[in-house]
């Protein structure tokens, strides 16, 4: 199949979440390319299908320089610290997230860190954190720019002999075909009472609710915010609590960041709309926390 720049064997998909369950599947809408999108009727999870293998889907990730990544060329963390960009923002709602269930000197890792920009900012907050990165191309700008403790590893592999308080997982769990098996594996990694940090893409959210609604009355006909063929999954509160339970995690809050929030919009009427959509849950990512049982 090829679908945009990309090719690879393709296959069709079933809810990952209910694979004993046989639960029915709603089309919300079928692209011109011959891919369809679903909400599971079980567990609410939304997926694409047909897809690629994942197998495919690994040589498409090896090919792509998907990140940009020039930020990184003449490096300081001081610029970066005053620049009060988007990407400096994000981590520190990161930083306040996990504060409110961790205390300094907790042992946090960072599963898919990237760059590392979380374990940096996570070490100068005080915890002691690492992180792990399948990718050796960002790994690398971790290690030798920003000079943190990652690994080039997947999860599967990373084998320590001490546990962690808090894993973080950002922006991952929507590209893996097996979330389940991941976030069992991160189980194994925390202490008993241990949090498991993570975002998501949230197909409830304003913005992308409003697209699909576009999309299902013919006036448009991409379906490009669900982000195929990367994302494989998109989430709401309901599926993400399927997924925890069934991975051995109890959810203890759902939020989301608005894009004022992330911009460091904090006027008074900004102020508004940022509790209300992390009230609500309304932007088009969704934070979860959830804790080991
Ligand atoms: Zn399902």
């Amino acid at each position: 199949m090829k679908f945009g720049p990309f090719e690879g064997s393709i296959e069709d998909a079933t809810c990952p979440l209910c694979i004993d369950r046989n639960s029915s599947a709603q089309l919300i809408f079928k692209n011109r390319d011959g891919i369809g999108f679903y909400k599971c009727l079980g567990c609410n999870l939304m997926l694409a299908s047909p897809r690629f293998t994942e197998e495919s889907m690994l040589k498409i990730y090896e090919n792509e320089a998907f990140a940009d990544l020039s930020m990184y060329d003449n490096w300081s963390y001081e610029e970066w610290r005053q620049s009060r960009s988007r990407s400096y923002n994000i981590e520190q709602q990161k930083i306040l997230l996990v504060k409110r269930y961790l205390p300094e000197k907790s042992r946090l890792l960072d599963v898919g860190c990237g760059t590392g920009l979380f374990v940096l900012e996570a070490t100068r907050s005080g915890f002691l954190c690492e992180g792990i990165e399948p990718s050796m191309r960002l790994s690398g700008i971790g290690s030798n720019v920003l000079k943190v403790p990652v690994s080039t590893v997947q999860i599967e592999d990373y084998n320590i002999t001490y546990k962690f308080n808090g894993i973080v997982i950002w922006d991952v769990l929507e590209h893996l075909y097996d979330p389940v098996r991941v976030m069992r594996r991160c189980g194994e990694l925390l202490e008993s009472d241990g949090f498991l940090f993570l975002q998501v893409p949230n197909y409830k959210g304003i913005s992308n609710s409003y697209k699909t609604q576009l999309h299902r009355l013919g006036l448009k006909n991409n379906f490009k915010h669900f982000g195929f063929p990367w994302h494989v999954y998109s989430f709401d509160r309901k599926s993400l609590s399927v997924l925890s339970r069934q991975a051995g995690f109890k959810p203890v809050l759902f939020e989301s960041w608005s894009h004022l929030l992330k911009d460091g919009k904090t006027g008074s009427l900004s102020q508004i709309i940022i509790n209300l959509a992390r009230q609500q849950c309304l932007s088009d990512y969704i934070v979860c926390v959830a804790q080991k049982y």
